[in-house]
């Protein structure tokens, strides 16, 4: 019976003999020991790092070996440590970090320029993992799902410009202008009245003030005009002044001044097995880029890919089927069934016939000629008869009131969209698995490590943090499905017969 009432520490005063080596302060399945093998299982030079085949008589001071620095980067974002900083900070009272980089304590400016200058290198990384994934059979390769995900920017929304945003600011400063314009020559002529009568001074300070005013909001029109300029010569939509590559992202009514991630899982244990990100908010042409790189990275012949709606897309749909691979994107409901007016899929196509039939059992035969639409698909135009729909007491639900006959274009490669619309009849069981295996990562990035935003500016840079983030979640993942004494040996192994991190790319 003890009658202390909290428990208390030791003395600081008192002498002890801790462990004489660093080494007895990691335990033996410790990560950091798997982050130690993994990166020394790498051939940095091959992977792009720079300084990674630098030879040892170079002159002046050595630089900071990469693979310590990668150690440093693969430790902070499996812990939630990013900024440069912060790992700068750890690297010096942290005794995972000590044991991991054997007491090298390098400076935030060489550990931040580190992510910057190796973007590609970090994504080879990041790349040689899912290889390694692989070779362990942890991927089924049969099944992925694909989405995007809006990530914060090093920018704020205020940075980002539009020309509607442009052309509006230039107009509210012309009004501020033409206002104190208006006032300084109230001003003058206040003065110049004062002089005639000999009155009382009306306050000529007010004129100089004003005058610099304008001046400012003058030279603040310039610098708005000539972002407009810049932006309209240079073709794009948005002009970003913190972070060039960063846009203003819309999806959903919400809005973010940022990226966005693009990433492909696989789904036998959810493991990233292709991303990218891009500064664009539509996923519409992400679909086959995606399935793609998936595909050949898993070395499947034949792929199913799930995405949700905002992938739909005529063309990618036929780019993947022309690789092999099999896509389920649920069909974004028409404008018309938005109405409560019939959509595409109440006609039946008849290929024998190569006519529609409607639901009132008529028939839409094919117009003379071929069409262009505007994403550049040549159509064929198949029409009802006036007389038939004139008549026809499902008119209201088919026809605008405007209409007198229903139309339909066809794509010259509609039977890629009929096979697409009849394997998604059966696909609600993988629509409803699709996010399940998507939304586990993201989840994981976002919510869990709170990797909402980036820390470095420019696409490429950001791309490499995303390697990063992408990696140490895999790496995580890993650790947790094969345990820590299967990944070891593993590695152990690679080092005695060349596995895929050291294979010849
Ligand atoms: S309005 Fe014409 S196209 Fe529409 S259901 Fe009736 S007959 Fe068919």
């Amino acid at each position: 019976m003890t009658n202390r009432m909290f428990k208390t520490g030791e003395s600081r005063d008192q002498a002890s003999l801790l462990p004489p080596r660093i080494d007895d302060y990691v335990g033996s399945d410790n990560p950091v020991r798997a982050i130690e093998s993994f990166v020394c299982a790498l051939d940095l030079a091959k992977l792009g790092f720079r300084h990674a085949d630098r030879a040892a008589d170079e002159m002046g001071q050595p630089p900071y070996d990469p693979a310590d620095l990668l150690k440093l980067y693969l430790y902070g974002y499996t812990n939630r440590v990013r900024s440069s900083r912060r790992l700068e900070q750890e690297a010096s009272r942290n005794l995972e970090l000590i044991w991991l980089l054997r007491n090298l304590r390098p400076g935030y400016r060489t550990i931040a320029n580190f992510r910057k200058e190796n973007w590609e290198a970090l994504k080879a990384v990041n790349r040689s993992f899912v290889l390694l994934i692989r070779e362990l059979g942890l991927v089924g390769g049969s099944v992925v799902a694909i989405d995007g995900s809006f990530f914060h920017g090093d920018a704020s929304k205020a940075s980002i410009f539009t020309r509607k945003r442009l052309a509006e600011q230039i107009a509210k400063l012309d009004q501020e202008i033409e206002a104190y314009g208006k006032s300084l020559e109230d001003n003058d002529a206040a003065e110049a009245e004062a002089d005639r009568t000999d009155g009382p001074d009306v306050g000529g300070g007010d004129g100089g003030d004003l005058g610099a005013k304008v001046a400012e909001l003058m030279a603040k029109r310039s610098c708005a005009q000539a972002d407009l300029a810049r932006l309209k010569e240079s073709g794009e939509t948005q002009l970003s002044l913190t972070d060039p590559d960063s846009r203003l992202l819309v999806k959903s009514g919400q809005g973010v001044a940022g990226y966005n991630v693009q990433i492909a899982v696989d789904d036998k244990h959810k493991l990233i097995v292709e991303s990218d990100v891009v500064n664009d908010s539509s996923d519409v042409g992400q679909l086959h880029p995606m399935a793609k790189a998936a595909q050949d990275i898993l070395e499947a012949e034949t792929l199913q890919v799930l995405a949700d709606e905002g992938y739909y897309s005529s063309l990618q749909l036929k780019a993947c089927e022309d690789d092999g691979i099999t896509a389920y994107v649920p069909v974004p409901e028409g404008r018309q069934l938005k109405k409560g007016r019939f959509a595409l899929k109440d006609f039946s196509y008849d290929p024998a016939g190569d006519a529609y039939r409607c639901p009132a059992g008529e028939l839409l035969r094919p117009m003379e000629g071929r069409w262009q639409n505007a994403s550049g698909r040549i159509e064929i135009r198949y029409a009802s008869r006036t007389r038939t729909c004139k008549a026809c007491p499902l008119r209201s639900r088919c026809l605008s009131p405007k209409a007198s006959l229903r139309t339909i274009a066809r794509w010259e490669h509609e039977d890629v969209l009929d096979r697409h619309r009849a394997r998604m009849q059966d696909a609600g069981e993988l629509m409803r698995r699709r996010s399940g295996i998507v939304e586990h990562p993201f989840g994981t990035i976002k919510c869990r490590a709170g990797y909402r935003h980036f820390l470095v500016r420019g696409l490429n840079k950001v791309r490499g943090e995303w390697s990063l983030m992408a990696l140490c979640y895999n790496f995580t993942r890993v650790l947790n499905i094969l345990g820590f004494e299967r990944f070891m040996d593993y590695l152990a192994k690679s080092l005695t017969w060349p596995c895929v991190l050291s294979r010849p790319t």
